[in-house]
């Protein structure tokens, strides 16, 4: 029975395989005995690998062990989470912030207890999967408006009937295109028809904004969104995610949101981590520096060599292709070439716009993107890109 559906997935060039690497993330791998370049971390500030969040991770698992035993509510609750959570509402300036295992947990709690069956969702089209799923989970009806397409937002918006809860729920920084919600705007649509505004800052979080605040900071309208989601796996080079926001809501979030109630806490480690990249975040500027400085570089390069790129304003460089199997073929050269960076396909991109997802850190150096240059040239003159 699965041998023919997998066999339908390939003849559409939608099969996916894992690849195990045989080193950490950075700005090069390890992968089938070959060093290559790797252009597709969301590690973006290269804090996975940096000293001081792998001693915290080092030293909470020697103190407190490699699992939490439990979950948050019954006797999974350690000093790693509770510091961890101080530690997130006093970056995001907020009362208070709530940790989960994972993104995709946290938007699979958050979007029900915001909004249930009755309520009315309005989600922007190439928002992450994840967010669609809380959607469906919720039991509120989706609507679906074209991407950063206020207009068409604005005309959803009036056709709905007074008193129904509403929410509006974007990426702050798209995932698979590397542009911004137009925030500032969505949130006026917001205000004016009373709905509340959902943002998801997964690849925002430590990224955007003058102190790596996220999109928010970004756009300087911090004060105008009471509450925000981030994740703690992208930039903050660990694994999970919070939101932070008014102490009532994280409140009520405690005894009623099921992702954070039924699931064994996040192990101590990796909080520890997360906590340490923060602290890094806040006092080592130059990370970001070096992050924009590579963007500017690859983005430059990528440009001049005459590749379609997405409207993209930060380190997520797609190039578009277009149909599946010509975006895997140009991945394999590329790799044939010396870069790892994957092809993007259906389901997580719309039909006909399939791509190369190309994301750069701060720890690659000039000359690994200069290389990479030569790679990607090479690899769009022989697949006749270029
Ligand atoms: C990656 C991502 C998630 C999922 O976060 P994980 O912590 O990896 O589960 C959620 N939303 C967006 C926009 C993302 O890019």
């Amino acid at each position: 029975m699965f041998q023919n559906r997998l066999r339908q997935l390939a003849d559409r060039s939608l099969t996916r395989h894992l690849h195990t690497l045989d080193s950490a993330t950075g700005p090069t791998i390890q992968l089938a005995g070959r060093t290559v370049i790797l252009l597709a971390s969301n590690d973006y500030l290269g804090l996975a690998t940096h000293p001081d969040v792998i001693q915290a991770a080092i030293r909470a698992t020697t103190q407190y062990g490699a699992g939490a035993g439990a979950s948050r509510l019954v006797c999974g609750t350690l000093p790693p989470h509770a510091e961890l959570e101080q530690a997130l509402a006093d970056f995001k300036h907020t009362p208070a912030a709530l940790i989960f295992g994972s993104g995709y947990l946290a938007n699979l709690g958050l979007i029900p207890s915001l909004v249930a069956r009755g309520g009315l969702i309005f989600a922007d089209r190439l928002c992450h999967a994840s967010l669609i799923d809380g959607a469906r989970l919720s039991g509120a009806d989706l609507r679906v408006y074209r991407h950063r397409d206020l207009n068409h937002l604005e005309s959803l918006l009036k056709r709905t009937r007074a008193g129904r809860p509403l929410l509006i729920m974007t990426d702050g920084l798209f995932s698979m295109d590397g542009d911004l919600a137009p925030l500032p705007e969505l949130a006026t649509l917001a205000e004016r028809f009373g709905a509340t505004l959902y943002v998801d800052d997964a690849h925002g979080t430590g990224v955007m904004g003058p102190s790596g605040r996220g999109t928010l900071e970004h756009f300087g309208i911090e004060d105008r969104i009471p509450f925000h989601m981030g994740t703690l796996g992208k930039a903050l080079g660990s694994s999970g995610a919070y939101i932070a926001g008014p102490t009532d809501l994280i409140q009520y979030l405690v005894s009623t949101c099921r992702p954070f109630m039924f699931t064994t806490a996040p192990a101590p480690g990796s909080a520890a981590a997360a906590h340490a990249a923060l602290t890094v975040i806040q006092q080592d500027p130059s990370r970001r520096t070096r992050l924009w400085r590579n963007r500017k570089h690859l983005f430059a390069g990528l440009t001049r060599l005459g590749f379609r790129l997405t409207e993209s304003v930060s380190p997520i460089l797609p190039i578009l292709i277009g149909e599946a199997d010509n975006a895997l073929a140009f991945s394999q050269q590329l790799l044939a070439h010396g870069v790892y960076a994957p092809a993007i396909r259906p389901p997580t991109v719309p039909d006909g716009s399939s791509r190369i997802r190309v994301t750069v850190t701060a720890e690659h150096s000039p000359e690994q993107i200069d290389l990479a240059l030569g790679a990607f040239e090479r690899a769009g003159q022989s697949t006749r890109l270029l």
